[in-house]
């Protein structure tokens, strides 16, 4: 029998809680061929959600938690929650029921017919105001143009991962950690399913503008190294405007014979050197870049097949991977 993993991060969530196992529990109920496996990630909640995940454990074998020591951020939470997990394949879920615990039976039959990766896509965001639904919107175009790696649109982390998609996230250990561009840059099979979102079922968003704006920041610049190279196109339109003012300045000095001012040597000093600083900034960027780069340390690709084997990772020795 295949075993499921649910996911589930948590930061004070102990309103959720119980309406959310109500959920799960009907649905294992159906999904009687499969074997399942809770695991909750308590996030440091500052109220009872790990009271009442250790509650639920008494009743239920099948929930099992890990407790962090503090508050780390969804992030960090679901990448524990993949260290932890057992399963054949690993479904990410929100305390919060805004995903439906209802559409696993789909993912779960897209797993089946052999994709790796089926992440849920919202049609719809019920009780989420349109000034997040625009800015999440144009977020979104910025970091695709930015990025030669396609980004999926609209898709929170509601998905469904295969063993071999969990292998490898977990091969990739970087502390600035934006699982969305992750998932696009391990590959595999992906399979796209349309779901209605809905509002949170009690409790609040731990979202802030600021939080957000945070999470915005770090996306693209764990993304691409993109701004960095900002620089090295700046120092071109200074060595332009440079260019074009000296050879007026020489024109003037041998067609009409006037003297160089002593302005017109200030601005062209001025613009030589910045534009010699705004280069060397550049250079030092595209180095700091390939740092950045090398200090994720991720392995230096995924196998799919291996004569005809699907390969699952987990032998990625060290040998294999970036160092
Ligand atoms: N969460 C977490 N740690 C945090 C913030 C949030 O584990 O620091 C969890 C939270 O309990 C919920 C999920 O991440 O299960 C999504 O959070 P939330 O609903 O607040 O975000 P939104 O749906 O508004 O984007
Ligand atoms: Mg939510």
């Amino acid at each position: 029998m295949k075993k499921i993993t649910i996911i589930i991060p948590a930061y004070n969530e102990e309103e959720s809680l119980p309406l959310l196992y109500e959920r799960l529990e009907e649905l294992m109920k159906k999904m009687d061929n499969y074997e399942f496996e809770i695991l909750f990630v308590n996030d440091g909640s500052k109220d009872k959600t790990l009271e009442e995940i250790k509650q639920m454990r008494e009743k239920d074998q099948r929930i099992c938690y890990v407790d962090f020591s503090r508050n780390f951020g969804k992030e960090v939470a679901m990448i524990a929650g993949l260290d932890y997990a057992t399963g054949d394949c690993a479904i990410f879920l929100d305390a919060d029921l805004q995903d439906p615990p209802e559409l696993i039976p789909e993912l779960v039959k897209y797993w089946e017919e052999g994709y790796d990766d089926v992440y849920a896509k919202r049609r719809t965001r019920k009780g989420e105001t349109w000034l997040k639904k625009f800015t999440s919107k144009m977020y979104y175009r910025v970091l695709q143009h930015l990025t030669n790696v396609e980004i999926q649109e609209d898709t929170g982390d509601f998905r469904l991962l295969d063993r071999r998609c969990i292998n490898a996230l977990k091969k990739m250990r970087e502390t600035q950690r934006n699982t969305k561009s992750m998932y696009s840059w391990i590959g595999y099979k992906k399979k796209e399913v349309l779901y209605d979102r809905d509002p949170r079922a009690a409790g609040k968003t731990k979202w802030s503008y600021a939080k957000l704006i945070d999470l915005a920041i770090d996306g693209i610049t764990s993304f691409t190294t993109s701004p960095l190279r900002l620089s090295t196109f700046l120092a071109i339109p200074t060595f332009v405007v440079l260019a074009i003012y000296f050879i007026y300045v020489i024109a003037k000095t041998f067609v009409v014979h006037e003297a160089i001012q002593a302005y017109q040597a200030i601005i062209l000093l001025i613009l030589f050197f910045s534009g010699v600083q705004i280069l060397l900034f550049g250079i030092v960027g595209e180095y700091l870049g390939r740092i950045f780069n090398e200090t994720k340390n991720r392995p230096l690709y995924l196998v799919n097949e291996y004569n005809g084997k699907k390969e699952m990772n987990d032998d990625l020795g060290d040998d294999k991977v970036e160092k």
